[in-house]
């Protein structure tokens, strides 16, 4: 098989789709690897590093379009990339077909097969592949908290670990998911008194067990987030219920409670948001200020740390997307359901429920 790995082109999308040591897995396995010319660069990886490892550098999108049978790449394909997809192609990437219609329409109409990284579920029913972004995101949430308290971006001008003398910072989590246990770990291991709410009783008591001692869990209901929230300098918002749009815990009216210069990080912004003033900001402008108050709400934060998310990325994705090469795609479905709920859609027909009933015009 031939598999084709493009340079993303989506604005700000550094990470690539496979490393140098999953090229040579490929390629020991019988199948020829093309790489666009620069497709790692991004993410610090070179077409040397590509050829070493048995790949093959082609100069332009389009002859890799051309040639693939299987097309691993990272963010859905954009219009430049819809026109030379071919029919009875294979694109496994994120897709998130649900949020637009136009998307769906036009990789329907190019008659591809589309398996989707963020529908894919283990045997465990998680989400293998969307998990390590999440991880990112949380770390990097408290990462980008603490930059935001300092005063040049509006903040109130706090250390998050304080210093001998001076009071630490309080750092409320909402959500204690993947997303809210790494912002923990960074926002604890910088010295905060941290929070973390769920309404998960289960995960709390996982929660209390591994973090360190200077965070503490308490349930999530709407008078212990504005208590908590009143105490705090940093909140993070990392609440996810699965195929809905997140709730709004902290209402407008509300920011007025907050002591100003309070910094909102809100990761769940790509559900909607957890706070009511949010709307999806980008690195370029990362915050805005309403009330006094410093909201982050970058939908794609681990797009700041390429690398980094490559690598976790590409750890995750390399097992499928051998087997799914090496099986081709009907066995590969056939392997089970974490693998069919994966099959977005199949040479011009919708084949995943959800997004399916998101666009119930459609074949
Ligand atoms: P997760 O499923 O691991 O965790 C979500 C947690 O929220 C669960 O533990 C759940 O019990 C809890 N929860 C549900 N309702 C709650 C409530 N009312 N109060 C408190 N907790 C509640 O999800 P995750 O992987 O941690 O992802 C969290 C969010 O971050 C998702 O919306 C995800 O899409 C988003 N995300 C955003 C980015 C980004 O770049 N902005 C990157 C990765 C993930």
């Amino acid at each position: 098989m031939i598999i084709g790995i493009p340079r993303e082109i989506k604005t700000h999308e550094y990470r690539v789709a496979l490393l140098p040591v999953g090229a040579k897995c490929l390629t020991q396995d019988g199948h020829r690897v093309f790489v666009q010319k620069g497709a790692g660069l991004g993410a610090g990886i070179s077409d040397m590093d590509y050829e070493n490892a048995g790949a093959e550098i082609l100069d332009s999108m389009e002859e890799i379009y051309d040639e693939a049978d299987l097309i691993l790449k990272v963010k859905e394909p954009q219009p430049s990339e819809i026109k030379l997809l071919q029919k009875g192609q294979t694109l496994f990437c994120f897709f998130h077909f649900a949020a637009s219609k136009t998307l769906t329409e036009s990789c329907l109409s190019k008659k591809i097969t589309a398996i989707a990284y963020e529908t894919l579920f283990d045997q465990h029913g998680r989400l293998p592949l969307l998990a390590p972004m999440s991880e990112i995101a949380g770390k990097l949430a408290a990462q980008e908290g603490a930059k935001c308290l300092e005063n040049p971006m509006q903040g109130r001008g706090i250390l998050l670990g304080g210093v001998a003398g001076v009071e630490r910072a309080n750092v409320l989590i909402l959500g204690g998911g993947i997303v809210g246990a790494g912002a923990a770990k960074v926002a604890a291991g910088l010295g905060a008194n941290v929070v973390i709410m769920d309404v998960n009783q289960e995960r709390m008591r996982y929660l209390e067990d591994t973090l360190p001692a200077n965070v503490k869990t308490v349930f999530s209901d709407p008078h212990a987030v504005e208590t908590y929230a009143q105490a705090a300098d940093l909140i993070i918002g990392a609440v996810l219920i699965p195929g809905k749009k997140a709730p709004h815990l902290l209402a407008r009216e509300q920011l007025k409670l907050l002591k100003p210069g309070t910094v909102l990080v809100d990761v769940s912004i790509d559900q909607g948001g957890v706070f009511e003033t949010s709307r999806p900001t980008t690195h370029d402008e990362p915050t805005f200020v309403i009330d006094g108050i410093v909201h982050y709400c970058v939908a794609n934060m681990p797009g700041a740390v390429s690398r980094t998310s490559t690598f976790a990325l590409c750890n995750a994705t390399l097992p499928y997307a051998r087997c799914l090469a090496n099986l081709g795609t009907e066995k590969f479905i056939a392997q089970g359901s974490g693998h069919q709920e994966a099959l977005n859609m199949r040479n011009g027909v919708l084949t995943n429920r959800a997004v399916a009933e998101a666009f119930p015009n459609l074949p």
